[in-house]
Parts: C-alpha cells; structure tokens; sequence
C-alpha cells in the first residue's frame, strides 16, 4: 500500500516536471519538406532549428542529443529506429567510394592490391562522416513521410 503511494507520487510529480518542461519551451514554426540545407548543417527535420548532434567533440564523434533542444522532437523514436541509416551509410559508400576505386584499377592501371587497399582507407576516412549524415538524412526522411 505504501509503496504504490509512493509511486503515485512520483509518478504525479513527473507528469507535472514534464508538462513545465512543455510549457517552457518556445512553439517553434513547424517546417515541411526536405531541407539540404537542414541535413548539411544537422539540424532537427521538424523545426530545422535546434542541432540533432551534441555541441563540441561529442557531436563529431557522432553522440546525439535525445530529443531537439528547440522543439522536444525525439530523435531516436525506438529501438533499432537507426538501422534504415546503415543503408543510407552503405549507399553513400558504395556510390563515392566505388567510382573512384574502379577508375584506380581500370583507366590508372592500379594494381588490384594497391587499389584495395586505397578503398579501405577511404572507407576508414569516410565511416565517421557518412555515419553522422546517414542518421540525419533517414531522420528528415522518416519525418518527411511520418511527421511528428
Ligand atoms: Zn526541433
């Protein structure tokens, strides 16, 4: 009895915690559409204001923030909701990487190994940046068609 008290309580006090953290925070003008502009610069796909990545080395090294820090939009709607980016990440690789990789070998004369090897390091360069813009790209596009 003393135990569902308490968490009446707590569970009064949180609903009241959220609705000031609501009631806080500024309605911004919801934006339509897709942005490139949003998606280079890693903004929120619903008020294209508030920043998806955490401030500073955290965000470079591809930390998120939970929800945006303008809207309240959540970014990660549920588990697993980024495995649609993984293929955004192997699309992005296989178009920029693999063009040039074949040119190596086929107009340069590049021996296969040499070539081989130029597509990792290219593949090691590009990881961070393709993982950062595959989550912002599947996060404007899943808002495009499931707005929230
Ligand atoms: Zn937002």
């Amino acid at each position: 009895m003393f135990t569902s008290g308490v968490w009446l309580f707590e569970t009064a006090r949180m609903l009241r915690m959220d609705r000031s953290d609501v009631n806080q925070r500024r309605a911004p003008a919801y934006a339509s559409g897709v942005s490139i502009e949003a998606i280079i610069r890693g903004l929120c796909p619903r008020c294209r204001e508030g920043q998806i990545f955490k401030p500073g080395l955290a965000g470079i090294i591809g930390l998120m923030n939970d929800e945006c820090p303008v809207c309240g939009l959540r970014f990660l709607r549920e588990t697993g909701y980024f495995l649609g980016a993984m293929y955004i990440s192997y699309g992005l690789g296989v178009i920029t990487i693999l063009p040039g990789t074949t040119a190596l070998v086929l107009i340069l004369d590049w021996p296969l190994a040499l070539a081989l090897t130029w597509m990792v390091l290219q593949t090691l360069i590009s990881v961070p940046i393709f993982l950062r813009f595959s989550r912002v790209i599947w996060l404007h596009l899943d808002q495009t068609i499931d707005p929230r």
